[in-house]
């Protein structure tokens, strides 16, 4: 038998693209994350954050994180479940329940452990979860850490999706568990028809809002709200780490759900409790998205201006329905490409493989941000259109319907 210490060495290809120059990962930024960061001292345009409104470095919120430390120090040394629940937490959940318009919120260290740590407790060990293929790699881990079976349907489709609740026992809970707008690709899923096929045969929804909230619906209040079906969802996830400017993540649902959590959730109950600043920052956050809802038509209106710029240019951006606008590019190596000399052309992408999209469909991950201006954009079309000639991935053919 091959020791672990030995056997890890046999994964090589991380290294092999290392030694082409080609490695897109772990990149080193200088600077705090603005539309313009700082990469080996030179100055990159930042077009793969989640800070969709420009939250993480506003002063305002700088300085209600400096003021929690004041305050409260830099950690919990605890549990929210013991020694670790303080005064800015509980404030914290009652901005945020206030915010989505539920009865109440738990908040959670990180947004992958709001999933892990509420939806595996939710479903009894003869229960289902019902995912979405493209679901977030945090609802996968959380459905293997469940007791209940995992059902998978394609991404989106509704007929799929019956089809799988029509085989079901039907008196046993089934959890439907969705990206409210879907990470890599950036599509919204279908919530209206989810909720009558669910009706249908007895099912519930959970909805992960990471990157719908402060982004979708009336105030940045997320995908339910988008489609005005607030009061049909179980309850609805989000993470701090995107437009709320910082880290961890909450559920927000009945108070009945949040009881129950508290006194089950193994990662509320056996891990330190998020720190202080973090929840100063989303209060913070929340202040500022109510107090200036400018910074959501602004991103949309951004949202409008690159999509139509990159579909002019002839880029296959898919179904692009949100500020996640997917380049198509094809397979890994070009994508790892492409990043790469964007970089060096002063553009910061994302790169998207297998598995989190499906092989042979890798693309480049364009976030914007409400801060970003036309000029900025232009200027990584610009810079596009130079990589994408160059490497062949303008003009593309249009997505199949797996991919979208
Ligand atoms: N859910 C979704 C849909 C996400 O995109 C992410 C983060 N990319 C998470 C959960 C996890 O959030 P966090 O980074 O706060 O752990």
């Amino acid at each position: 038998m091959k020791k672990i210490a030995d056997k890890v060495k046999e994964f090589t290809r991380a290294r092999e693209v290392q030694a082409l120059g080609l490695y897109p990962y772990f990149r080193e930024i200088e600077s705090e994350q603005g539309t313009t960061v700082t990469m080996d001292g030179k100055p990159v345009l930042m077009m793969g954050s989640n800070n969709y409104l420009g939250l993480t470095n506003h002063p305002e919120v700088k300085e209600a994180a400096k003021k929690a430390i004041d305050n409260y120090g830099t950690g919990c040394a605890g549990s929210r479940f013991l020694n670790g629940t303080l005064s800015i937490h509980r404030e914290c959940e009652e901005v945020l329940a206030d915010f989505m318009g539920a009865e109440a919120a738990l908040v959670f260290s990180t947004g992958l452990m709001s999933n892990t740590g509420s939806i595996p407790h939710l479903v009894p060990r003869n229960g289902y979860l019902v995912t979405d293929k493209m679901d977030h790699a945090s609802i996968l881990d959380a459905t293997r850490l469940a007791f209940g079976k995992t059902i998978k349907f394609a991404h989106n489709d509704m007929a799929d999706l019956e089809a799988k609740l029509s085989r079901l026992e039907p008196d046993r809970n089934k959890l439907i568990i969705i990206d409210g707008v879907f990470s890599m690709e950036g599509d919204i899923a279908p919530l209206p028809d989810m909720l009558e096929v669910a009706d249908k045969y007895g099912a519930e929804i959970l909805v992960d809002d990471a990157h719908a909230i402060g982004v979708l619906g009336p105030g940045g209040r997320g995908t339910a709200a988008h489609f005005d079906v607030s009061d049909r969802v179980l309850g609805t996830v989000g993470t701090f780490s995107k437009s709320l400017a910082s880290i961890g993540g909450f559920l927000a649902s009945s108070e009945d759900v949040i009881h129950f959590l508290k006194h089950h959730s193994r990662h509320l109950i056996f891990s330190a409790s998020p720190p202080p600043a973090s929840m100063a920052s989303v209060i913070k956050a929340v202040e500022i998205i109510k107090r200036e809802p400018e910074r959501i038509e602004r991103l949309w209106q951004l949202t409008d201006y690159l999509r139509t710029n990159l579909e002019n240019a002839g880029f296959n951006i898919g179904v692009c329905e949100t500020p996640i606008i997917p380049v198509y590019v094809g397979d890994d190596m070009k994508v790892f490409n492409a990043c790469m000399m964007l970089q060096q052309e002063g553009v910061f992408v994302n790169p998207v493989i297998s598995p989190a999209v499906p092989p042979e469909h890798a693309l480049i991950r364009l976030s914007l941000m409400s801060t970003l201006t036309e000029e900025q954009l232009d200027f990584a079309v610009e810079k596009l259109i130079k990589v994408g000639k160059e490497l062949e991935f303008i003009p593309q053919p249009e997505p199949t319907a797996t991919e979208k």
